[in-house]
């Protein structure tokens, strides 16, 4: 059923929220960025709960004007320390991604491995050893794709060396031998907990009985679009069944890693749909209507917004 009078939500995706960044690497907004965020959010906009956006999308209620829709990927552990604590005196409530793979097999995602490596590195020696693991026939295939300019745009907040990398990792190196490279300039260059960088179990639990609500965000946090339809669907069940053994309740949104339209496929929507999922957000820069389509909902970084009335 259309809804004759949609409602306009602006949805916003937070990754890394912390009290001071060093090196490079890891980019994100401060605690006091994120705050005076929330506060010129509230000016502008009515925050809504991800429970009174799901009644929405199915036509049970209709939203205020100006909604707006916090979202958080990725299950960081700064989403327990250092979001959780001023969504609570804003009296706020967000909707967040968590991966599965950390908790269950205590490892890091590649994508997070990657952000470890170039804070803990530098640029240059990152990308360096990163290079030298990596076979020539491979990065000359990344050197093409960035001669006909394909892909850079994903990149854009990146410098070339760093984008050339994110493009061989993403998209040229097959998964079996990029997880090799990534797993042992890993082990050998970075010392951390997995607990220290990614949401616990027993966090997620007091977050939602709190009132936070949370949704899938794939087991491995891989492209989609690079699995098989068996791989897909494995990674699916696995982080929501995670999620659904915490929490006790209904999982039905996704957030697709990556995200843009490149990273998943209509597999992964109907994959998503015989999982009982109602909702998928991606990455894709844009406002989203009520009556667009609920498996490829758009959304805003903070960096490409301003928190004037738009
Ligand atoms: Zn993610």
């Amino acid at each position: 059923m259309k809804s004759s009078n949609p409602n306009n939500v602006t949805i916003i995706m937070y990754h890394y929220v912390r009290s001071q960044y060093t090196g490079s690497g890891i980019f994100g907004m401060t605690c006091e960025e994120f705050n005076i965020h929330i506060s010129n959010l509230k000016k502008l906009y009515t925050i809504i709960s991800p429970e009174k956006f799901f009644l929405a999308i199915e036509n049970q209620i209709k939203l205020p004007k100006n909604s707006c829709l916090l979202t958080f990927d990725d299950g960081l552990a700064d989403h327990y320390n250092n979001v959780y604590p001023i969504l609570k005196k804003h009296k706020i409530y967000g909707l967040f991604f968590p991966l599965s793979m950390p908790e269950i097999e205590n490892k890091f995602a590649n994508v997070h491995k990657i952000h470890l490596l170039r804070q803990k590195l530098g640029e240059e020696i990152f990308a360096e050893k990163f290079y030298s693991s990596t076979s020539k026939e491979h990065i000359k295939l990344a050197k093409d794709l960035v001669k006909q300019k394909q892909k850079l745009k994903l990149y854009k907040w990146d410098n070339e060396k760093i984008a050339l990398i994110k493009i061989l990792a993403n998209f040229i190196i097959p998964y079996a031998v990029l997880d090799e490279i990534l797993e042992s300039l890993f082990n050998e260059n970075i010392k951390k907990n997995v607990t220290d960088f990614y949401l616990t179990d027993d966090q997620i639990k007091e977050m939602h009985k709190d009132g936070h609500n949370f949704g899938a965000h794939g087991h491995e946090h891989k492209i989609f679009s690079r699995l098989t339809k068996e791989q897909q669907y494995k990674d699916i069940s696995i982080s929501k069944n995670y999620l659904k053994n915490i929490i006790d309740d209904n999982i039905s949104s996704f957030c697709y890693p990556y995200g843009d339209e490149s990273t998943y496929t209509n597999t992964t929507i109907s994959i998503l749909k015989s999982l009982n999922f109602k909702a998928a957000f991606t990455s894709t820069v844009g406002k989203f209507r009520t009556d667009d389509n609920v498996f490829s909902i758009k959304r805003f970084d903070p960096k490409n917004m301003t928190t004037e009335k738009n």
